[in-house]
């Protein structure tokens, strides 16, 4: 049969409404966020049922047909992109696998199809007094099935956990067709291997994920965003622990950012402002948070940045005295990435290291960078109660962004020489994609390799679910 032929069954069997080759309606899906990466398809695939999307599955495998998975195309590796490096793939796209988000509120927990966003599910939760932990700039847009596979963590893994830590159980389409019901809402069950935690991470190329359970918290009404300026990284370290420890561990979020990173999104996100005075080399943004009110936390808040202030930890700060000035304090944070973009080209990466190293690890990783190219701007950011900082290097001012990104494996070979040697990970929460495969196979230990390879072959022995990604054929 011909390719044409099978596009065509394909889009038998999807139905009405549950295919689409148009260019415009195809374009927003091609590209990524940090439009990094093109890609093409000769078809896009949007099922409504899980049973569609297994029957769709299952001709894919017995024909050979390659296809990526696509929830709310925010990932940021090249994962979700079909077409690149030359290959043909079918696009997957779960957006109209959207009408269940369930609350069952006397388990703490909520059930919600793959294409439902995460703003969605932190809707739902709330409507119900409870929170879904799960927090990211791109909370609108992102969905469950991309989530899931990509582990994402966010601003309240240092309280919650990852994505992996919030799943309970999950129902996927394997690569055979088959439909693997794994939706539980237990908290424990031991019966053998944990299949949905299998697919947590999985970046779709162990199977289409259709459905999830994720725990659920009770609300958080008491909250304290402290926008705090300190002198270096080793200061933001002491004050983390010294908030956790004042605060009963109530810490929910705490970042790091660099001045320069603040001045970016001044001058290019409208409507934002300096919320403190002079210029500060960092600062620290905490949410400190409680389920019920409480005027001891209010009181241990005020004793501990009191103490900070004298101690000589905290140079400056603000405690937000309303919800709007929350959230323009949390603004400047969460348009980082934004006014990066707009301001010109980076090499970002996304690491982690223990927490106690961020300080050594951002002197090393800056010192090596700034000598490789001694103009560039650094722009290290991100969530330092879990050791993830997101390193990322602005184009020297002047010069050309393609001959800047060009460097970009260059650069990205020495920051993860240096993270490798720190025990760390070059793959914090975005996941590895298109992007890293390669530095994966020459970072991650053979016995883990062959590890992941023996998983995929068993369940994907065809390779047809996102071939591009982890693996470096
Ligand atoms: C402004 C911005 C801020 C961000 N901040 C964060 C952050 O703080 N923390 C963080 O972790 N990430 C962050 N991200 C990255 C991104 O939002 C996450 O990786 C998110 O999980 C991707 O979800 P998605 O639905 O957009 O998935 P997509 O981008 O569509 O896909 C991501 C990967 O998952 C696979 N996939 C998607 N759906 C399915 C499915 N149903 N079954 C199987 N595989 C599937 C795709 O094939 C691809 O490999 C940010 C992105 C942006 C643009």
């Amino acid at each position: 049969m011909t390719q044409n032929t099978h596009m065509e069954n394909l889009r038998q069997i999807a139905g009405p409404d549950g295919s689409t080759s148009e260019a415009d309606i195809l374009t927003p899906h091609l590209t990524e966020w940090r439009d990094k990466f093109h890609g093409s398809t000769p078809l896009m695939l949007m099922p409504a049922d899980v049973e569609t999307a297994s029957r769709l599955i299952a001709y894919c495998q017995e024909y050979n047909i390659k296809l990526v998975p696509q929830g709310g195309n925010t990932g940021l590796v090249g994962g979700s992109t079909p077409g690149l490096e030359g290959r043909t793939e079918v696009l997957f796209s779960t957006k109209r696998l959207n009408k269940h988000c369930v609350v069952d509120a006397d388990n703490f927990s909520i059930t919600a199809d793959a294409g439902c966003t995460i703003a969605e599910l932190q809707t739902q939760a709330a409507a119900h007094d409870l929170l879904f932990p799960l927090s990211l700039a791109s909370e609108g847009s992102c969905t469950v099935g991309g989530v899931i596979s990509t582990n994402a963590g966010g601003i309240h893994v240092l309280r919650y956990g990852t994505t992996r830590a919030l799943t309970l159980g999950l129902q996927a389409v394997l690569p055979n067709g088959d439909i693997l019901d794994e939706l539980t809402a237990l908290r424990k069950n031991n019966t053998g291997y944990n299949l949905s935690q299998l697919l947590v991470g999985a970046e779709g190329t162990l199977g289409l994920v259709t459905r999830a359970t994720f725990k659920l918290y009770p609300r958080e009404v008491q909250k304290h965003t402290c926008l705090l300026a300190v002198d270096s990284p080793q200061k933001a370290l002491k004050l983390l622990a010294s908030a956790r420890i004042a605060s009963g561990d109530r810490v929910s979020a705490f970042e790091l950012m660099p001045r320069f990173g603040i001045e970016l999104v001044l001058k290019h996100i409208p409507g934002t402002s300096d919320p403190l005075g002079g210029s500060h080399p960092w600062y620290v943004l905490t949410d400190i948070a409680n389920s019920r009110g409480d005027a001891a936390l209010e009181h241990d808040i005020s004793a501990w940045l009191e103490t900070s202030i004298e101690d000589g930890v905290i140079a400056d700060g603000s405690v937000a005295a309303s919800l709007s000035q929350a959230a323009d304090f949390w603004r400047l944070r969460e348009s980082m990435s934004e006014a990066q973009k707009i301001e010109g080209g980076s090499i970002k990466h996304d690491i982690a290291v223990p927490v106690s190293r961020v300080p050594v690890f951002l002197a090393k990783a800056s010192d090596a960078v700034l000598e490789l190219i001694p103009n560039a701007r650094l722009v290290a950011f991100g969530h330092l109660g879990d050791g993830n900082i997101h390193f990322n290097l602005m184009q020297p001012q002047g010069t050309d962004k393609l001959q800047f990104l060009a460097r970009w494996e260059e650069v990205a070979t020495l920051v993860h020489d240096i993270v490798t040697g720190f025990g760390g990970s070059i793959s914090a929460e975005h996941g590895i994609g298109t992007l890293k495969k390669r530095e994966l196979s020459r970072l991650k230990s053979d016995a883990s390799l062959a590890a992941m390879r023996s998983i995929k072959n068993a369940l994907d022995p065809n390779t047809i679910m996102n071939p591009g990604v982890l693996f470096n054929e």
